[in-house]
């Protein structure tokens, strides 16, 4: 959580400062179309305000995290507790919050435009916010602020921007939090009757 903070606090330094529209981490993570009023909006509510984790131990229902879209709790699984280290566990804390406190969402259509959040894909031709998000920002930048994965990217990136600053090394356009996406499979949504 501590790490998860400090990221949020550190996108809000980026957005506030000059020309956030083009700072590298803002492009990663969104692109280079993007609504920076949503975006500010959207992380000032990260850092204000509250979700709710009824368990300290992991649902054995759950991979990594899982949001209940009525009530905005949130819920760990063992890939959370087990495999993650605290970054990893940073990004996914960053994720199920944008999802709970703004709505933001996993899937979009083929035209980029996002689905309602809690709605499912009524075709089998949609797009994932971690797995196509170098196509979703291409196709609709502007849409991005809607992508809860983008805020984990923002956060990771923003953390890899500072380090290499420091460390002098070149950029990779490869965040750790979609990396992890792409090798653990998250769950989305808590798979309790009441919650769909
Ligand atoms: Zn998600």
């Amino acid at each position: 959580m501590r790490i998860a903070n400090e990221q949020i606090s550190k996108m809000q330094t980026v957005l506030n400062g000059p020309n956030p529209k083009s700072h590298p981490a803002v492009v990663a993570a969104f692109g280079t179309n993007v609504n920076i009023f949503e975006i500010k909006s959207g992380v000032a509510k990260l850092q204000t305000e509250t979700f709710f984790v009824d368990s300290a131990d992991a649902r054995p229902d759950v991979t990594q995290g899982a949001t209940n879209d009525r009530d905005k709790h949130v819920l760990f699984g063992s890939s959370y507790f087990a495999g993650n280290d605290d970054k990893m566990r940073a990004g996914t804390v960053i994720h199920e919050l944008a999802h709970t406190i703004n709505k933001d969402v996993d899937h979009f259509k083929t035209d980029g435009s996002p689905y309602d959040f809690g709605a499912k894909p009524d075709t089998k031709n949609f797009l994932v916010g971690y797995s196509h998000m170098k196509d979703l920002k291409a196709l609709r930048s502007d849409q991005m602020h809607k992508n809860t994965d983008s805020y984990c990217v923002f956060g990771e990136e923003d953390a890899k921007l500072a380090r290499w600053a420091l460390e002098e090394e070149d950029l990779d356009d490869q965040s750790s939090c979609v990396a992890l996406t792409k090798r653990v499979p998250i769950t989305l949504r808590i798979r309790l009757p009441q919650n769909r």
